[in-house]
């Protein structure tokens, strides 16, 4: 049972002009699509075909450095696409609204933690904004394609939130602007997808 590469759930040039149409082409029909599978060559004939993507993240630490890879970045560009919209950005409602306040003060606040988070971030990784069994909002960010989701990593959580700052993210638009790159997440961020991965 192979994972697969899902379609984007927009066009590609739907995020213009915060993200550009050919970024998104090779982001995901190249990049993704290779963790995707490498991915699934690595498991291939192993136990693991027939475990859930979180099953294999959770327990990351016993298994080969191709998969920790190639299973993180299949994870992390599944989120990244449904958390983000043509109709997205804005200022967050319902319960992540109402979470992010509680936790972060304001969502100004928030929005200056998480860029610093995906601005100090060296060399390549992610962003995450996460949650914990309680509910309880937090920022943290990881190294290559780790994420929260994963045995290994410093700080666990369920991602409801992910930025890519890899440069294959941005550089063809930015160039070395990884700020101006964050910047324009806000203007597509799906806040009902955010929503919806904090109530499940
Ligand atoms: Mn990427």
């Amino acid at each position: 049972m192979a994972f697969q590469l899902p379609d984007l759930p927009y066009a590609f040039d739907a995020l213009e002009p915060n993200i550009d149409a050919r970024t998104m082409e090779i982001h995901h029909g190249k990049h993704h699509a290779a963790y995707t599978t490498n991915l699934n060559n690595a498991i291939a004939g192993t136990e693991l075909d027939s475990k859930s993507i979180e099953d294999i993240l959770a327990n990351i630490s016993k298994h080969s450095v191709a998969i920790r890879n190639n299973g993180g970045g299949y994870y992390n560009h599944n989120l990244f696409w449904t958390i983000m919209s043509p109709d997205g950005g804005g200022v967050p409602t319902g319960a992540v609204g109402e979470a992010i306040s509680r936790d972060f003060s304001s969502f100004d606040d928030f929005k200056t933690q998480f860029a610093a988070a995906a601005a100090g971030r060296f060399g390549s990784g992610w962003a995450w904004l996460i949650k914990d069994g309680s509910g309880k909002l937090s920022i943290t960010s990881t190294p290559n394609q780790d994420n929260p989701l994963m045995d290994i990593a410093e700080v666990k959580g369920t991602p409801i939130l992910g930025l890519d700052v890899w440069e294959h993210a941005y550089y063809l638009n930015y160039q070395n602007r990884r700020p101006d790159y964050i910047a324009a997440f806000w203007n597509v961020i799906n806040w009902d997808e955010v929503n919806a991965r904090y109530a499940g």
